[in-house]
């Protein structure tokens, strides 16, 4: 990128945010204080209303707002903000829910010490929506140009985004690229995420007396080890593969063969061909005894999000940005999934981890640096800058399902 000018600005942008920081403590203190559990639609609602009403208030009317309801799990909205700027839009993706069930507040309040601030789900993520937001707010007081913003917010994204997948994958048609608003890494954001695979391996076998029928019967438990053993072979933590048979059961006493057994797998992979290596096993999973039978159900939740060109553009123009503010920015591939790895699949060059600074995401010690919140936000306003610029040499990456 020759143009420079976004360079200049972010001076400006960081020294604007910086004057706001009391305000954006308020917001996210408010926000941390309204209890959004994954499985609470009541709570999630009203989280909801409360963003859409006064959070999101000071960026003006979008263009479109699209109300996608969730049925059991959190609805999602789509917002349209018009640009200033002939770029194509950028999709911005934010989860309102948290791991936190309701009550948790009372003895996990949200508090600021010194530079940090702790709360449920403060770093996971609601430092990252409040982030973006005031990163939006400082580019319209500066007038600076930025692209058309597609602000994705889903309530379900700690359940694996059952309802707001559909959701996420037609707002990321047309998208030059994504921002997602998870926490950081140590403040490095992730270019790389691995997929996840869950399944669940039903082992069948005949059911006999141990002492008076031993030859009747045909073991599920016996099955069930050797499909173990098989599975755990199949981990390559060199080419990023690992699985992990994390549940068994079966059987139904200690003198009956037992007919039925079963088991949890979670696997991870690094690329979409170690996904394809993992489904042919799974397909070939035979029992050792023909009289039983071995059944494979689930299936990849999230998948790959691998480091293609348009990612490793868009990392670069993250970094150049951030060199601008005389910081050093990190990127890292990380074994968790997002919702980044849905929109990575379609070809979408992906930036993860661009939200909050902290540590402790589903822990206890959750917490977040508002240094960190006001550095983030003035990089989040510059890249928008940045990608303001209609650049015909825009490279997509290729979809990997
Ligand atoms: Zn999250």
């Amino acid at each position: 990128m020759k143009d420079t000018s976004h360079i200049s600005s972010i001076t400006a942008l960081r020294d604007w945010i910086a004057g706001h920081r009391e305000q954006m403590l308020a917001d996210l203190g408010d926000y941390v204080r309204r209890e959004t559990p994954s499985t609470d639609k009541a709570l999630l609602d009203a989280g909801l209303a409360w963003v859409e009403a006064s959070l999101l208030a000071p960026l003006g009317a979008a263009e479109r707002v699209a109300r996608v309801e969730g049925g059991e799990h959190g609805d999602a909205r789509v917002f349209d903000y018009p640009g200033r700027s002939g770029a194509a839009p950028v999709l911005a993706l934010c989860h309102y829910d948290t791991v936190w069930p309701a009550g948790t507040l009372a003895e996990l309040p949200f508090a600021v010490d010194g530079d940090r601030v702790t709360g449920p789900g403060v770093f996971d993520m609601k430092a990252g929506l409040v982030q973006l937001v005031w990163a939006l707010r400082a580019l319209d007081a500066a007038e600076l140009p930025r692209p058309p913003v597609r602000l994705v917010l889903n309530g379900d994204e700690e359940l694996g985004s059952p309802a707001s997948r559909p959701v996420i994958e037609s707002a990321a048609r047309g998208a030059r690229a994504a921002l997602v608003f998870e926490a950081s890494q140590a403040g490095a954001v992730k270019t790389a995420r691995k997929g996840v695979g869950i399944f669940r391996v039903e082992a069948r076998g005949v059911q006999a007396h141990a002492g008076l029928d031993p030859e009747g019967g045909v073991s599920a438990v016996d099955e069930l080890a050797r499909v173990v053993l098989a599975l755990h072979a199949l981990a390559d933590l060199a080419a990023g593969t690992s699985v992990n048979v994390g549940i068994i059961g079966g059987g139904t006493a200690r003198n009956v063969i037992a007919g039925h057994a079963h088991a949890e797998v979670d696997v991870r992979v690094s690329s979409a061909a170690e996904a394809a290596r993992v489904d042919a096993a799974l397909a070939a999973l035979r029992p050792a005894d023909p009289r039983a039978a071995i059944t494979v159900t689930g299936g990849w939740n999230r998948p790959v999000m691998e480091r293609g060109e348009g990612t490793a553009a868009l990392f670069a123009t993250a970094a150049e940005v951030a060199a601008g503010m005389g910081v050093t920015l990190e990127e890292c591939s990380v074994g968790g999934a997002s919702d980044g790895n849905f929109v990575a699949a379609l070809g979408v060059p992906v930036l993860d981890g661009l939200g909050a600074v902290g540590d402790g995401a589903h822990a206890r010690h959750e917490h977040i640096s508002i240094a960190g919140m006001l550095e983030r936000a003035a990089l989040t306003a510059g890249l928008l800058t940045a990608l303001a610029e209609v650049d015909t040499a825009d490279t997509a990456d290729t979809p990997s399902m």
